[in-house]
C-alpha cells in the first residue's frame, strides 16, 4: 500500500482571504489544496467597493481571477465542505463527504453567516438596497435618502458614519435601550431623525426601496437602509480541537496571534471567520499573513528533521 499523500497545507475556504493565503503557499512550493464551499458572504452583491485596484469589480471575478493566479502557482482547488478537523501523527486530519484528507498546516478562513433581521422585503435586497457596511456601499448612495436600523448599543457609531454621506439620515431605534441619552442628544445635534419603532416591512418595485413601514404604522420614504444582522463564524468543523476563543459583544471567535496562528500549533485563521468586521482588503492581507507564517513554520520544521537525521547520520 502507498503511503499517504500529507499537503504541506490545506486551506478552507477560496474566498479572499483562503486565496491569499493559498496564493502565498503556492508561491513558495508548498503543496497545498483549498477547499471551498463557494458560498463567500458578498456573494448577494454585484459590485465591489474600496478594494484598491479593484473598484466596481463583481465579487466573482477577482475570486476567479485568484484561483487562476493559485492554479499557476500549483495549487489545488477542489468544491467541497471540510466536515471537521482531527489531529494525525503527521499533523491533522480533514474529513469531507466521502474523504479524508492528511496535511502537515490547516489554514481556516471560511468566512462567516449573516443572520438578518426578519423583516419582510429586507432579505431580498440585501446588498442592492440592503447595505450593512458605509465604506463597501455608502458612496453610491451619498446625498440619498438613508434608513439605519438600530438593534443593539454596537450599532450606534453607524448614523455618524452615513451623516458623512447625506444629510437625510433617520435612525429606527427597534430597540429604546440601543440609543443613550447622550446618543441620542448627538444625533440630534447632527440632524439626524430618531424614529423609535422598529420596521415591518420594506417595499418598492424588485429590489429598489421606496419606503419602510415602521412598526407603528408609518410609512417613510427611502432609498437604501443601512442593517446589519447577527454574525457567527463557519468553526464548527474544529469544535473537536477545543481551540481557544475570544468571547465579546460581538460574538465568540478563535483566539489568534498577529500572524493569524490559533491555539493550535498546526492552525491558523484568516478573514471574517475570526474578524467579522474585515472588509476585501483587511481579509486578504490577513489570508497573506497566515499563508506566510504557515511556511515559515514548515520551513523551520523542515530544517530541524533535515538536521535531525543529519545528526543520526
Ligand atoms: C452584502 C455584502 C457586501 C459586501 N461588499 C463588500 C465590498 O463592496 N467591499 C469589501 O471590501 N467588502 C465587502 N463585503 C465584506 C466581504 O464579504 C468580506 O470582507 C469577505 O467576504 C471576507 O472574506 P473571507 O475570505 O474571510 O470570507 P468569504 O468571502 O465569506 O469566503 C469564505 C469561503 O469559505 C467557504 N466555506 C465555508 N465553510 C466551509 C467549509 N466547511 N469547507 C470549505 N469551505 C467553506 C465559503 O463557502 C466561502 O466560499 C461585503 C459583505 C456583504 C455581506
Amino acid at each position: 500500500m502507498s503511503p499517504r499523500h500529507v499537503y504541506d497545507a490545506i486551506v478552507l475556504g477560496g474566498g479572499p482571504a483562503g486565496l491569499s493565503a493559498a496564493l502565498m503557499l503556492g508561491r513558495s512550493r508548498r503543496s497545498t489544496l483549498v477547499l471551498d464551499a463557494a458560498r463567500p458572504r458578498n456573494r448577494f452583491a454585484s459590485h465591489m467597493h474600496g478594494v484598491l485596484g479593484n473598484e466596481g469589480v463583481d465579487p466573482a471575478t477577482l475570486l476567479e481571477r485568484g484561483r487562476a493566479e493559485i492554479a499557476s502557482h500549483g495549487v489545488e482547488y477542489q468544491l467541497a465542505a471540510a466536515h471537521e478537523v482531527t489531529g494525525a501523527a503527521h499533523g491533522l486530519e480533514v474529513i469531507l463527504e466521502g474523504a479524508a484528507l492528511s496535511t502537515r498546516a490547516l489554514v481556516l478562513a471560511t468566512g462567516a453567516r449573516d443572520q438578518l433581521p426578519h423583516i419582510n422585503g429586507l432579505a431580498e435586497r440585501w446588498g442592492h438596497t440592503v447595505l450593512h457596511c458605509p465604506y463597501c456601499h455608502g458612496w453610491e448612495v451619498r446625498d440619498q435618502r438613508l434608513g439605519v436600523l438600530i438593534t443593539s448599543p454596537l450599532q450606534a457609531h453607524l448614523p455618524f458614519l452615513l451623516r458623512q454621506l447625506s444629510d437625510r439620515v433617520a435612525v429606527f431605534a427597534s430597540n429604546a435601550s440601543a440609543l443613550d441619552a447622550s446618543t441620542r442628544a448627538r444625533l440630534e445635534a447632527r440632524e439626524i431623525t430618531v424614529i423609535d419603532a422598529g420596521l415591518t416591512s420594506l417595499e418598492g418595485p424588485a429590489r429598489v426601496l421606496e419606503y419602510a413601514t415602521t412598526s407603528a404604522g408609518e410609512r417613510v420614504p427611502l432609498d437604501a437602509l443601512f442593517a446589519g444582522g447577527t454574525v457567527s463564524p463557519h468553526d464548527a468543523m474544529l469544535a473537536g480541537l477545543d481551540l481557544e476563543r475570544d468571547e465579546s459583544p460581538s460574538g465568540s471567535f478563535l483566539t489568534i496571534d498577529q500572524t493569524g496562528k490559533t491555539s493550535h500549533p498546526r492552525i491558523w485563521a484568516a478573514g471574517n471567520v475570526v474578524t467579522p468586521h474585515a472588509n476585501v482588503p483587511m481579509s486578504m492581507g490577513a489570508g497573506t499573513m497566515a499563508g506566510a507564517a504557515v511556511n515559515a513554520t514548515l520551513a523551520e520544521e523542515d530544517a530541524d528533521a533535515s538536521h535531525a537525521r543529519h545528526t543520526h547520520r
